[in-house]
Order: structure tokens, then sequence, then C-alpha cells
């Protein structure tokens, strides 16, 4: 059995505390929150924090907003918000994607925060010490090579959360609060093309809310592919959301390909094609076409990456499909 590494855990009651907590004890402090992406890295020695400031017991970050926009408090449960009737309502893409996570007992733990502030994955790394000792670790952890492209100077482990794609094609912005202030960022510029450096934000900046713009007159959806239907990480996640004139035109087209690089990818050019036009069968076949190409799956998440880049273009048609025939 994998045991935790000693620490002592904080209990900050406000947002001002934790950020104080988290200035005094620097670099030997990290953020939890559920745990659930945390505790297991955590029992394989990725992260050994002294300090960890948890977030449970702040009140703040568990409100969930409602006017005509929605603002979401991070600390809300993966199972809140998949069960919440208007997140349902308005956002169904992302009640989908929040329910889809994992399983049920780790989405009654797990926080939305967390969920979008998770460490990129790779099969070199999410293993135990003695595994990655035996291989004389890698760069993202302990080492100083690369075992997935050995000559390159970056790492590739992938951002494998199932809500941030969501939130991107949503154009949901964050709000993060740390020892120099508050600011508020699009959700896609929380994101960084880098397996180690994944977040464009401070370790102790604190994701306080998601805000999330109206999207009256918008249809979304969310797919995942992974092995097991009801516990794995997603291997490709596809967001699409689509605002469309009466007769069908699409005004506005966002689509977000997760777990297919270090950072959820907005797949432009296949939104340009959709823009000013109406969902035939041959447009969608062009648009998955052109979302295929960003797409750069390597050898380092389950099942074949040539495979799981084909699938790009089929679950990117799926969705435009789904969205068509809703209609
Ligand atoms: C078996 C298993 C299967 C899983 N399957 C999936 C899956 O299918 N899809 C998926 O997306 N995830 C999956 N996960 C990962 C995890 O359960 C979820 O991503 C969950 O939402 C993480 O939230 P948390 O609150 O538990 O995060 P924590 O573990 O508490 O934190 C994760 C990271 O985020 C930071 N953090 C947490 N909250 C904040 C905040 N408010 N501000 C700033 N930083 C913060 C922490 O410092 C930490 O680095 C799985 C995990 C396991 C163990
Ligand atoms: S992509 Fe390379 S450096 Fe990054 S975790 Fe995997 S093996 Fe390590």
């Amino acid at each position: 059995m994998l045991r935790l590494p000693p620490f002592e855990y904080l209990a900050p009651r406000t947002i001002a505390e934790a950020v104080e907590m988290m200035l005094k004890h620097g670099s030997e402090a990290m953020l939890v929150a559920g745990g659930t992406d945390l505790y297991p890295n955590m029992k394989r020695r990725l992260f050994e924090p002294k300090k960890l400031v948890g977030l449970r017991e702040i009140k703040e970050i568990k409100r969930l907003e409602i006017n005509g926009t929605v603002t979401i408090g991070a600390g809300l449960t993966l199972a809140q918000i998949s069960r919440h009737p208007v997140i349902s309502e308005r956002y169904p893409a992302l009640a989908t994607a929040a329910g889809l996570v994992s399983t049920p007992q780790l989405r009654n733990m797990g926080t939305v925060g967390g969920n979008l502030c998770i460490d990129t994955r790779c099969t070199y790394y999410n293993q135990t010490e003695q595994w990655r000792e035996a291989l004389s670790y890698c760069m993202k952890k302990d080492g100083h090579i690369c075992w997935v492209a050995p000559g390159s100077s970056r790492c590739w482990a992938v951002n494998s959360s199932d809500t941030a794609p969501v939130m991107i094609a949503l154009g949901a912005s964050v709000r993060l609060v740390g020892p120099e202030g508050e600011r508020t960022i699009p959700a896609q510029a929380l994101y960084h093309n880098d397996g180690m450096e994944y977040l464009r934000k401070a370790p102790n900046e604190i994701l306080t809310t998601i805000h999330l713009p109206n999207a009256s007159g918008v249809k979304m959806v969310y797919k995942k592919l992974r092995r097991r239907g009801s516990f794995d990480f997603p291997i490709l996640g596809v967001a699409v959301a689509l605002r469309q004139a009466e007769d069908g035109t699409c005004i506005e087209a966002n689509i977000v390909l997760g777990a297919v690089a270090s950072y959820p990818i907005k797949a432009t050019a296949a939104e340009e094609i959709l823009v000013g036009q109406k969902l035939s069968d041959e447009l969608i076949e062009e648009a998955a076409k052109a979302a295929f190409k960003p797409a750069k799956p390597l050898d380092n998440t389950d099942m074949g990456h040539p495979y799981r880049k084909q699938m790009v273009q089929v679950y990117v048609a799926r969705a435009l499909r789904e969205i068509r025939d809703s209609q």
C-alpha cells in the first residue's frame, strides 16, 4: 500500500487566510481542495509539500451565483456541478463533463477548481517512486530526460481535465487571488503548452470562482473517449459550443480538444470553417478534418497515439452531428 508522506494540514476559513498561509510557507506549501488528484500524486512522491493549505472550510468558494450569467465557486464539487438544475439547463456540456470525471466517490470529493488545476499526466510520471527510480526518473520530477521524446528539451505530459475544454469553449473566465492581489483571466489563458509549467498562475494564487457568460442560444456538447466508460481519465475530450441563427447558420463556433496535448487546444481552423455556414454532412467532415490537425497526442497515455489522433476527427464530427440533429 502506498502511504502519504508526512505533512501538516492547515485549514483556513477565508480566502485571505489561505493567501496569507501560502505566502508564509512559500515553496513548502501547496493548495489542496478535494485531494483526489494531489493525494495520489503525493503517495507516488511526485509532490512532497511540508504544509497543505486546505480549501474545504472556505465558504466563499462554495457558492453558485445565478443571474443572466453564472458564477461557480471553485470549491463546489463535480457532483454538485453535474447535478445542478441551472447548470444542466444552461450549460449542459459542463454538467456532462463534470459527471464524466472518474467515479461517483471522486466526484463527491473532487472540486471544479481542482479539476481545472490538475497536474498533467504521463505514463512515465504517474508511477510509484520505485518504478520511476528504476528508470532514473524523468525531467518532470527528479530526472533529466524525457522518455516520451528523449531528444526533447520540454515535457509533453498531457492535460487531462474534463471540464477545462468545456470552460474554454464556453468563454469562461477565472478569478485568481494571490499575495499580489486578484485578477480575472479567460479560462484559456490559464493553460500553457508545457507539461511542467502547465498553468499560467503562481503556485500561491487561488482559483476562487469561474464566471460563465450567458449561453442562451448556444448549443453545446462534450464528448469523452476513454478505455473504461466509468472510471478513466479522458484520452480525448471534445467540447463544442455553437451559436446559430434561426435558420441554422453558424454565427460563432468554439471547438476545444482536451487530453491530446499539454494544454486544451482550440481548433481554430475548424471553427473558421463553420462560421457563416449551415451544418451539412460535408461541412461537418471538413471541419472535423481541420480539427484533427492541431491535435498532437504522443505515446504517453492510454491507447495508441495514432488511434487517438484519428479519433479527434470522429469525435468532432459526432459532436457537430449531435448539435445539428438536436435542432
Ligand atoms: C482514479 C482517478 C480517476 C480520475 N479520473 C479523472 C477524469 O476522468 N477526469 C478528470 O478530469 N480528472 C480525473 N481525476 C482527477 C481528479 O479526481 C479530478 O480532476 C478532480 O476534479 C480534482 O479536484 P480536487 O478538488 O480533488 O483537486 P486536488 O487534488 O485537491 O488538487 C489538484 C491540484 O489543483 C490545485 N488546486 C486545487 N484547488 C485549487 C484552487 N481552488 N486554486 C488553485 N489551485 C487549486 C492543487 O494544489 C493541486 O495541484 C481522477 C483521479 C483519480 C484518482
Ligand atoms: S512527457 Fe517526458 S518529461 Fe514529461 S512526464 Fe512524460 S517522460 Fe517525463
